[in-house]
């Protein structure tokens, strides 16, 4: 029988949509999913784990995990490996699950398949596909011996209803020694309030945009919808919003069900970071641009115009 060990994640109180992604790959893959939640104050969260596919949930409270370190989260998550004995492991591929997953894998000596999008097959016939050039091509990926560590990219793997299983739910103690890095404070930019990373809405603004005061409309628009604003590295570079913000290559890679792309021309760096959003639909002046070629729904027209009369619509709608 084979067993999962997957790391759920929770930020200011809230358990991350892709815990729920990684457990339900995790299902795919063994027959028993531990999850190990890891934190301070995190337990209230474990019931919602062992109802969604989780066997069982090992609950690590510490005040010095409170905020993730990778010494920290290291030295835990590497003593829960010992006690559970996963034959998988599963992260999200967030900006956690990409710092730890790789020195996690060093640590076993083990090979690492990051950013799977879905999985083919079961057990141990299961096949991982990813993103490969910029999101130019997918690659299936077998593992052949040893354990198997994967990340899974939010928003592509669909999480298991409520009621899924029946887990229980430990709390462990573990030793932390020597911890070289303790986070005292987290000072977070202001934002917006949904996560860019996991929003099934995103309106992202371009060099189009104009000015800061030109994302204006587009935040209207992604609150009308319970979305977030992204933006192109053109608008981050001309500080008209936080870096934060970047979708791309060298910015976050995002999967919404709608990417609304306004004054964006669709370069293939900004293309990596999005062209795999369900539905996108464009809006840029000039008929040539590139970003028209992945669109589902283009717009030739000054976002200007066009972002208020959609914001209008869809008032008509969902007010
Ligand atoms: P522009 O290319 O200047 O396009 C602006 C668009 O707005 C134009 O198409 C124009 O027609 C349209 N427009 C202007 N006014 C209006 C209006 N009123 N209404 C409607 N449309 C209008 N870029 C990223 O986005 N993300 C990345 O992660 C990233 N990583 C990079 C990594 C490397 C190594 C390199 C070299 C580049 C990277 N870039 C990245 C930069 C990328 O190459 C482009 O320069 C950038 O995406 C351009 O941003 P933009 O589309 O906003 O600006």
């Amino acid at each position: 029988m084979s067993k999962a060990l997957v790391l759920a994640e929770s930020r200011d109180g809230n358990l991350r949509n892709v815990s729920f992604e990684a457990i339900a790959a995790a299902n795919l893959v063994a027959d028993e999913v531990v999850v190990a939640l890891i934190g301070q104050n995190v337990a209230a969260d474990a019931s919602q784990l062992a109802a969604r596919g989780a066997h069982q949930v090992l609950v690590v409270e510490d005040e010095r995990l409170q905020h993730y370190t990778p010494d920290g989260y290291g030295q835990v998550f590497m003593q829960l490996i010992e006690r559970v004995a996963p034959d998988v492991i599963v992260f999200g591929h967030t900006s956690l699950g990409k710092d730890l997953s790789p020195k996690i894998a060093a640590k076993l000596q083990a090979g690492l398949i990051s950013d799977v999008t879905s999985i083919e097959g079961t057990g141990t016939e299961a096949s991982f596909i990813r993103p490969i050039y910029s999101g130019k091509a997918f690659e299936k990926v077998k593992v052949s011996e040893g354990k198997i560590l994967f990340t899974v990219r939010p928003n592509n793997i669909e999480p298991l209803a409520e009621g899924a299983s029946e887990g229980t739910v430990e709390s462990v103690t573990v030793e932390l020694k020597d911890l070289r890095t303790i986070v005292s404070e987290v000072v977070r930019k202001a934002t917006g309030g949904v996560d860019l990373s996991e929003a099934k809405v995103i309106v992202a603004g371009g060099r189009g945009v104009k000015s800061a005061d030109g994302f204006a409309p587009l935040q209207e628009l992604a609150d009308l919808l319970g979305g977030a604003v992204g933006a192109s590295r053109g608008a981050c570079d001309a500080d008209y919003c936080d870096y934060a913000l970047q979708i791309g290559q060298t910015g976050k890679v995002v999967t919404p069900d709608l990417y609304i792309a306004c004054g964006i021309s669709g370069a293939i760096q900004h293309l990596a970071g999005m062209s795999n959003a369900k539905v996108i639909v464009a809006i840029n002046k000039d008929p040539e641009a590139n970003i028209f070629s992945v669109a589902d729904y283009g717009i030739v027209g000054d976002l200007f115009d066009v972002v208020p009369l959609l914001t209008a619509e869809f008032k008509k709608m969902l007010v």
